[in-house]
């Protein structure tokens, strides 16, 4: 009997969400809707900042929640270390530790192991390593992340997968571990021990090879989880072949679910992967780089260490509405590029500022995506974007006009 086989035998699985298809682009394949989850309603398409050790760098919860934000991401990984399981059980999971009454996604901890512990290693049974702390032996297996999962509350849980990068060209490895990654989803299903009140994602693995990519996608649909991650993504791999894989996995998705690509946070990877049919993102980079000096603008990243910015009295970005750039007269703080400058080299409150900007600007662009989509103007938005981005539309790299192309948008016609 085959998986998929096995999976259409087994029950339908309890669902803790609801999904509104609200309107779809006329052109693309570009979606709006609502998801509803046990701590409230999100608006898709979403950009969700990632809250490593359950506070976002540079951010309390309160500025977070200022920003827009009604979903987050938490990492399992540091959780499980610190507090730790038995914390998490005695205050009743992450929401009630952090004072967070929206909803949080939790990764599965496979990732941050395989790529922040060098002597990580997957065998069937889960990823072996060695504890950061005091170089025990330790076991991370797929009913153990879902255990700490289940430990934490989140609002949606992550399978444990077995991720290699994109880049491998280990062909047999990635045939396994898309394989692997099936086997170990009936695990974490079987696991799961509150269907009703969290929602577990699959993650579909497979590389840049587009076969095992719809054979990964056709095994975890007859799963029937309440949403469907598409992995593995953003490790290095061109453009082009981002593309094809977000635009051939979506193509094989029920509709009626939430699709999230792992991984994305660049302004222009998201609108095209939105394009391509998907609705949910995550990335540290718009956090990280804030902590590096850079500022996300419409017209592209600039460094505020620059010197260029020490006189400068206009805010981070005109018009930009967030608690930073906002005048003082519109209930904002009124900080000006200069002040940011004068501050980001030798106060953390500098990168703090920024990253109060950063996460503002991703998800109020995912808002303004989300209009357009409702409007029916996307294509128009992402003609506007891409001017503003790049000087002219024309001006965009090659793999944003083909990709745009191939879902009937020419950035190249007048
Ligand atoms: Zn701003």
């Amino acid at each position: 009997m085959s998986a998929a086989a096995g999976a259409s035998a087994r029950k339908p699985m309890p669902s803790a969400l609801t999904f509104d298809l609200v309107a779809k682009c006329s052109t693309t394949k570009a979606r709006a809707s609502t998801l509803h989850l046990p701590h409230g309603s999100v608006p898709l398409p979403i950009f969700m900042p990632v809250a490593t050790q359950a506070s976002l760098k540079g951010l309390t919860y309160d500025q977070l929640a200022q920003t827009g934000c009604k979903l987050c991401l938490n990492n399992t990984y540091h959780l499980g270390l610190k507090p730790g399981q038995a914390v998490l059980d005695q205050v009743g999971g992450a929401h009630k530790l952090q004072g967070w009454d929206r909803n949080i996604l939790t990764d599965s901890g496979g990732f941050q192991m395989v790529s922040l512990l060098k002597l990580a290693k997957v065998t069937e049974e889960g990823v072996r390593f060695l504890s950061p702390h005091d170089g025990t032996p330790m076991l991370l297996t797929p009913e153990h992340s879902i255990s700490l999962q289940n430990s934490i509350g989140s609002d949606i849980i992550m399978q444990l997968d077995d991720v290699i990068v994109t880049t491998s060209p280990d062909h047999e490895r990635m045939k396994e571990a898309m394989e692997r990654s099936i086997r170990w989803l009936d695990r974490c299903i079987a696991a799961h021990k509150y269907p009703e009140r969290q929602n577990l994602f699959c993650i579909i693995q497979g590389g840049l090879d587009l076969d095992l990519r719809r054979k990964c996608t056709e095994e975890m649909v007859a799963r029937d989880t309440p949403g469907i991650a598409i992995g593995g993504l953003s490790g290095g791999e061109a453009k082009e072949d981002f593309c094809k894989v977000v635009d051939t996995c979506t193509g094989m998705l029920p509709e009626k679910k939430p699709r999230y690509v792992m991984g994305v946070g660049y302004p222009e990877d998201l609108v095209v992967s939105v394009a391509l049919g998907a609705d949910m993102f995550d990335c540290v980079w718009p956090t990280r780089t804030g902590r590096f000096g850079n500022a996300i603008t419409p017209y592209g990243v600039i460094n505020i260490r620059h010197a260029s910015y020490a006189e400068d009295f206009s805010p981070i970005q005109d018009g930009c509405t967030c608690t930073c750039c906002r005048p003082k007269e519109e209930g904002g703080l009124g900080i000006t590029r200069a002040y940011v400058h004068h501050l980001v080299a030798k106060e953390t409150v500098g990168a703090h500022l920024l990253t109060m900007h950063n996460v503002h600007y991703l998800l109020s662009l995912m808002g303004s995506v989300r209009q357009a989509i409702i409007e029916d103007r996307y294509p128009a938005f992402l003609r506007e974007f891409f001017d503003k981005l790049y000087g002219h539309r024309s001006k965009s790299p090659e793999w944003v006009i083909n990709a745009l192309r191939g879902v009937g948008v020419d950035l190249l016609a007048e």
